[in-house]
């Protein structure tokens, strides 16, 4: 999708109960010599009412909205939000949350095994760890409610010369290469102008995770 549908942002009003928590990431692609991944929030996932009359939306929040409260999943929560300026850029429904509040405090799960739901690690960790891709049907399904999944806003360098970039959403996954759950699904292809898709076929995820071991 290109970047030319831009959207007024306007501000509203949310609460319910969180159903599950998330890195919120931006990864840069370019062909298949470069996947960054930039590790700049979370992601909650709420069920609950907005003005938007969504009764299950995203609400992009900071590492530093996240300290201050430790938010997790049961927690029942309000605030505000702007809706999305470029929808094809950003996945969650609304960004920059203010006015957070936070109305029933749940107990951290305990994290036995996956899907991992205990307290959120924080983005140098995940910036340590590495992603590799994540089907988007365990995404949906099993991982959902998983800290190690994430659904990302990826940009991909689609013209150098003229900086032109095309948008979409892939999802990923942070967890041990070991967890039950896992599958990468399909290559992801990565279009370039003039020419055939490079495909992303999982050596990058070998790069980027080949630090950790199998169980890390
Ligand atoms: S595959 Fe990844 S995201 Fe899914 S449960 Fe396992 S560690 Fe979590």
């Amino acid at each position: 999708m290109w970047s030319l549908f831009e959207d007024e942002s306007v501000k509203i009003k949310w609460e319910g109960k969180i159903i599950s928590i998330q890195p919120r990431t931006r990864v840069w692609r370019y062909l298949t010599s470069n996947r960054t991944h930039y590790h700049i929030g979370y992601n909650i996932f709420v069920a609950g009412k907005c003005d938007e009359g969504l009764e299950v939306f995203c609400v992009a929040i900071s590492e530093k909205q996240h300290l201050k409260s430790d938010f997790r999943i049961g927690d029942v929560v309000s605030g505000t939000g702007w809706t999305k300026k470029y929808s094809n850029r950003e996945f969650a429904d609304f960004y920059r949350a203010g006015s957070l509040k936070i109305h029933k405090k749940c107990k951290p799960a305990e994290d036995s095994e996956c899907p991992w739901t205990g307290r959120m690690p924080l983005m140098d960790v995940y910036e340590y760890r590495g992603a590799r891709m994540l089907a988007k049907s365990m995404w949906n399904g099993k991982c959902f409610t998983c800290y190690y999944a994430a659904m990302a806003n990826v940009e991909i360098q689609w013209d150098f010369d003229r900086d032109v970039k095309k948008y979409r959403f892939e999802s990923f996954c942070y967890g041990p290469k070991s967890c039950k759950n896992y599958k990468p699904g399909r290559s992801r292809a990565v279009p370039y102008k003039g020419g055939k898709s490079a495909l992303d076929d999982g050596n990058l995820d070998e790069m980027l995770t080949d630090h950790r071991d199998f169980d890390d």
